[in-house]
């Protein structure tokens, strides 16, 4: 419910933003091929997989 922005005390708050701030911004997920730790939608850069398919060229 929106409440009248000076009817919100201070401590009231940072209080809530010290809570919302304690959830991580990204989530991390683990590449089924390899097992490393990736962006969740984003292909991994260690092996070029994602959602099971070859995606890109790892070349080293
Ligand atoms: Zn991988």
């Amino acid at each position: 419910m929106a409440v009248p922005k000076k009817k919100t005390s201070k401590s009231r708050t940072s209080s809530r933003k010290a809570a919302n701030m304690k959830t991580p911004s990204i989530t991390l997920t683990v590449c089924k091929k390899c097992g490393e730790k990736v962006m969740s939608h984003t292909i991994c850069k260690v092996c070029g997989y994602y959602g099971g398919k070859k995606i890109i060229e790892i070349g080293d």
